[in-house]
């Protein structure tokens, strides 16, 4: 039974971000990999996802009495059953990942939506989508609303040759995927991704990088593709988690240099 109103904090949270807050039902929660858990929710689903690239904030349990924010990108809308989905990174243990191994069918849960500023750029010829599997179901959200003949490129590093999930796009893009194997080196070792990176000729017309991600990958992410010559406008990055320290309780991953 879903309660009707979210806890006060929530929509204290909410208005003062000029978003929505609502109390969503889980429809269910499936493993698709090792590292990746998909949770569907139900209720007021266009209200709360806003377009690809877009976020919520859930409401999830920190200890007997205590809670925190997490964020996930918004992996897939389905208006007609008033739903929507997210993918959930697992291979850690934090309270969010806690969270959705644990949730079942008709759990209330407190969303706070829309959230995120990193839209997909339309005049962009080419998408580049680099990050981790923390990062894939707003990649494919956002490359499922490429228009052809755009074209995506995905550089995704994974944990198991199980990650590497796929998705359906419309005829007349060109997708191009590599998925690197972290092969066991640090959540923060930026090789992986890197090497990915060597490995392609970006094309000559105008494109547009996503970066999405673990903190220090991201900033020298940013600093590769700045020295493969892409202009800083045309790099978009958000850092969604730092390796070592588990994200505020307001959702987001510690930024200081130290
Ligand atoms: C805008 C935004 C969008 C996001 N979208 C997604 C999304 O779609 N899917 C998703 O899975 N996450 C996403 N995140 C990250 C997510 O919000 C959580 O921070 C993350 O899932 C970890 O939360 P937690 O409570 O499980 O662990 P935390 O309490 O944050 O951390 C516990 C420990 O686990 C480590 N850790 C945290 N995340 C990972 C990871 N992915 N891999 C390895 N170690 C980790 C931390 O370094 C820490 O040591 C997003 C973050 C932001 C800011």
């Amino acid at each position: 039974m879903v309660t009707p109103t979210p806890h006060h904090s929530t929509t204290e949270l909410a208005e003062r971000l000029g978003v929505n807050a609502r109390v969503c039902a889980v429809v269910a929660t499936t493993p698709l990999s090792p590292s990746i858990h998909e949770v569907v929710l139900r209720g007021d689903a266009s209200l709360l996802t806003g377009p690809p690239g877009s976020d919520v904030m859930v409401r999830v349990s920190s200890g007997p009495e205590s809670f925190v924010r997490r964020r996930y990108s918004v992996r897939a809308v389905d208006s007609d059953h008033d739903q929507f989905t997210l993918w959930v990174s697992t291979e850690h243990d934090g309270p969010g990942s806690r969270w959705v191994q644990h949730a079942a069918p008709g759990d209330p849960v407190d969303i706070v939506g829309p959230r995120g500023k990193i839209p997909l750029d339309p005049a962009a010829d080419w998408h580049l989508f680099m990050g981790d599997v923390s990062a894939l179901g707003a990649f494919y959200r956002m490359a499922q609303s490429i228009e052809a003949p755009g074209r995506a490129i995905f550089i995704v590093e994974i944990d198991s040759d199980e990650d590497a999930l796929t998705a359906g796009f419309d005829e007349g893009v060109g997708i191009t995927g590599i998925f690197v194997n972290r092969q066991g080196r640090a959540r923060n070792d930026p090789a992986g991704l890197l090497s990915g990176l060597a490995a392609f000729a970006l094309p000559p017309d105008e494109g547009h990088a996503y970066l999405f991600g673990e903190f220090s990958i991201i900033r020298v992410l940013r600093s590769a593709l700045v020295d493969r010559g892409i202009a800083e406008a045309r790099i978009s990055n958000k850092a969604f988690w730092r390796m070592g320290r588990d994200n505020a309780a307001h959702g987001e991953p510690d930024k200081s240099d130290n």
